[in-house]
């Protein structure tokens, strides 16, 4: 039996899990849910479900041997013309500090036209905050791991108007750089039209540009560089001392780049950096004892990387 299931059913073994207190409500249903909570250090941590969308498999996957490949697509019974992929944001709450990570694709009542395609924003975060209960003006700091659409869409509503208005961004330097000059020029231009429209008019706002490897962002929270996916790319240590979880964004599309570090995606900017990156977030996690949380694997993207001889395995742990 594989391990999730075993521990669906048998929530008695949840007390032995060590870093996160999962709450009882949330753990029977994972498929359906929109709003999982857990507890790590200090934090009171909600991870919303923004949006499901799907992936190829031609585009996870670009190098890797076809036979290898289905028998690994096999093992976790996707489709290779529709890999499920949520696209999540977290909410991270200490007395009045109210951290997001992350803030979803957006959400427009009409759809976008952009250079003559129509794309529908349907994401959910904003009402799935309403929902909660949480005012988005009281969203104190905003964490943007990086500029791609599904993580930046809705720092702006359709309308223009900042949605965090008395929040703090933090960002790192080199990712604002890389896509406000000539560096960024070959990449989509669906991208910098998102880019344009939510961050670069953060510019005059209430803004931290994160320079170094391992920077405390906040009491409980650290940015560790994850470069390759994009030019800047952050992960995120959260939480204190035994308690913490290593936020790793994009690193890792799928539990198959875990397993195969040397699987590229067409999403990367650069291949070497992006396995580097890889390798670097594994042994941070497994040297500190963290869980991980994947932005894109199977809501709400928590597990485990065991190291097994010199490969890793992923189990999926809530
Ligand atoms: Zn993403």
């Amino acid at each position: 039996m594989e391990r999730r299931q075993f521990i669906k059913k048998n929530t008695g073994l949840l007390a032995t899990i060590p870093f996160i207190n999962l709450q009882p409500h949330s753990i029977f249903d994972l498929m359906d849910t929109e709003i999982f909570k857990c507890k790590i250090g200090g934090f009171e941590c909600t991870i919303f479900k923004d949006l499901m969308f799907t992936y190829q498999a031609k585009d996870y996957f670009i190098n890797a041997d076809k036979s290898e490949l289905n028998d690994a697509l096999n093992k976790y019974q996707v489709d290779p013309e529709s890999i499920p992929s949520p696209y999540i944001a977290m909410l991270l709450q200490n007395g009045n500090q109210k951290i997001l990570i992350d803030s979803g694709i957006g959400f427009s009542e009409e759809p976008i036209v952009f250079k003559g395609k129509t794309f529908v924003l349907k994401g959910k975060l904003k009402q799935l905050l309403a929902k909660e209960n949480i005012d988005t003006d009281n969203i104190t700091d905003v964490v943007i791991t990086h500029f791609h659409p599904d993580h930046i869409g809705g720092v702006h509503s359709s309308d223009g108007q900042l949605v965090f208005r008395n929040a703090k961004f933090h960002i790192h330097q080199d990712e604002w750089d890389f896509w406000h000059t000539s560096k960024s020029d070959s990449q989509p231009p669906l991208f910098k039209f998102f880019i344009e429209k939510n961050i670069t008019p953060l510019k005059n706002g209430n803004l931290n540009l994160i320079t170094q490897d391992y920077q405390k962002i906040s009491k409980g929270l650290i940015s560790v560089n994850a470069q390759g996916h994009t030019a800047g790319q952050i992960a995120l240590i959260i939480g204190e001392e035994r308690e913490r979880l290593l936020y790793i964004s994009d690193a890792f599309l799928h539990p198959l780049h875990i397993e195969q570090l040397h699987w590229r995606t067409n999403f990367d900017l650069d291949h070497k950096k992006a396995k580097d990156t890889r390798s670097k977030l594994l042994e941070l996690a497994e040297k500190e004892s963290m869980k991980i949380n994947a932005f894109h694997f199977d809501f709400p993207g928590l597990g485990f990387a065991e190291r097994n001889g010199q490969k890793w395995k992923w189990i999926y742990d809530g």
